[in-house]
């Protein structure tokens, strides 16, 4: 098939490799042209793993190309993705001026059929508001030409997401067409041998699906910070409650960590624009607003955390490991980790940081301070500062010589906003130890 995908951010770039990698001539548009003229010349612009081989090997096998060309992306194919941004307006709710402006220039520049697949993250009605995009600029231009509008919600998880394109537990199609539902076979069939996961529903189901996920999983999060922090307050360890309710097969282990609040692109933003949705409708989603002000309170738990163990922290040297908003991503988007750094400049504290992928990110996002060291590695980082905190849960920080970290730390207190470590161990190399839902 001829695919084109617009937006070659996470999900864009990531969907149209992976066409790519299994046969489909595909060609990835974006208005950003820094953005393009860096992946024409190969370099991959985010930190995805094994992304930059994926693309570099369909690059040079001439099944993905990239331009900022709309007219060619859309004359070209007779698929096209919509994968662009759908960032919160400033009432919260899912701005949809960037796939409406997709819309404008598939309507601007079609020639025959098309089908529209809409990739991004939107809300109920967006098919039809996508659909009456194109009907209008289709008039404007006083010619008729048949289209397609279907839903095609995107689950991957940055960090993992070739994997999750390539092995997903479904791939989810809103249309009532037959004509759709075959092309969308035929588009994932390379995907979909080992067994059927193409799951069909209307248009509107399959928009509120993706939110209904999101919502879901960010509510799991909420609900393990609040048990961690009534387990803090009644001496209990989170960590034997997690296992507890975990091996009950209706709970199950996925997704019940305590830890120092969602963040990235999606959670905040979904849960959020799913409220706003709801509100607009005069229905008040009290269990969605309870999701959001658990998390927003939590990203403040490891400061508040700090301040308790450290007093004034005016002129404190703060050691953090992790700054991407979770592990194999650089994408810093509403990180916990920036909610504490912001909270610890605005105390008067430095802050030494390191992430294995994230500083570059840290960087174009805060620039050069002085209350802000980016080290080169973990153990520069800890390199007398006050105290550690851990922020994301990155594999190479999973094992530490506690003795080792006594004897760097002034303050000799890790805060640990993963539970990555057994507190016993670092109590016995003489370390504070403060977890989350944790005895210290
Ligand atoms: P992103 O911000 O990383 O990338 C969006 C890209 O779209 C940018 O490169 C931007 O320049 C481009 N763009 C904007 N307007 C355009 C236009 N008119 N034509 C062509 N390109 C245009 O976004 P993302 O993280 O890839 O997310 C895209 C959508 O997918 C969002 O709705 C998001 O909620 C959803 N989603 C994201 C993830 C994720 O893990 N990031 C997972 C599932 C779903």
């Amino acid at each position: 098939m001829q695919i084109s995908v617009f937006g070659t951010g996470y999900v864009g770039l990531v969907a149209g490799a992976c066409l790519a990698d299994v046969g489909h001539q595909v060609i990835c548009m974006d208005i950003d042209a820094n953005r393009i003229a860096q992946l024409s010349r190969g370099e991959i612009p985010i930190f995805e793993p094994g992304l930059s081989q994926l693309v570099t090997h369909n690059v040079a096998a001439g099944r993905l190309r990239f331009t900022t060309d709309a007219a060619h992306a859309v004359t070209e194919s007779d698929t096209l993705f919509i994968a662009v941004g759908t960032p919160p307006d400033e009432g919260g709710s899912a701005d949809l001026q960037y796939v409406l402006s997709v819309a404008e220039s598939i309507g601007q520049h079609m020639q025959g059929y098309k089908l529209v697949v809409d990739k991004s993250t939107v809300p109920v009605g967006t098919a039809e508001r996508v659909s009456d995009t194109i009907s209008r600029v289709l008039q404007q231009r006083k010619v008729e030409h048949p289209f397609d509008v279907c839903s095609n919600p995107e689950f991957m998880k940055e960090g993992a997401a070739i994997d999750d394109f390539t092995r997903g537990a479904r791939i989810i199609v809103g249309t009532e067409s037959e004509r759709v539902k075959e092309r969308m076979k035929a588009c994932y069939a390379p995907y979909n041998r080992n067994h059927d996961k193409l799951m069909f529903m209307s248009v509107r189901a399959a928009e509120l699906t993706k939110y209904a996920a999101n919502a879901m999983l960010a509510t799991k999060i909420s609900f393990m910070n609040e048990m961690a922090n009534l387990a803090e307050r009644l001496e209990v360890d989170i960590e034997d409650v997690r296992r507890g309710i975990g091996s009950d097969p209706r709970i199950g282990y996925h997704f019940i960590y305590p830890g120092c609040g969602y963040g990235g692109s999606c959670f905040p933003k979904d849960v959020h624009a799913l409220e706003q949705a709801a509100l607009q409708l005069g229905y008040t989603p009290e269990l969605l607003k309870a999701v959001e002000a658990v998390n927003q309170r939590q990203k403040q738990t490891l400061y508040t955390k700090l301040q308790e163990s450290l007093g004034n922290l005016e002129g404190k040297v703060i050691a953090i490991w992790g700054l991407a908003f979770k592990p194999g991503t650089d994408d810093m988007r509403e990180a916990p980790s920036r909610a504490l750094m912001e909270a610890l400049w605005a105390a008067g504290a430095k802050v030494q940081a390191f992430d294995p992928e994230a500083m570059g990110e840290c960087r174009r996002l805060y620039g050069e301070r002085d209350d802000l060291m980016l080290a080169g590695d973990r153990i520069q980082a800890v390199k007398g500062a006050d105290a550690l905190v851990i922020c994301t849960e990155w594999k190479e920080f999973r094992t530490v010589d506690f003795t080792w970290l006594a004897s760097q730390l002034n303050n000799k207190l890790v805060v640990d906003g993963r539970n990555l470590y057994a507190p016993s161990a670092l109590s016995e190399a003489g370390v504070c130890y403060v977890g989350v839902g944790r005895k210290s």
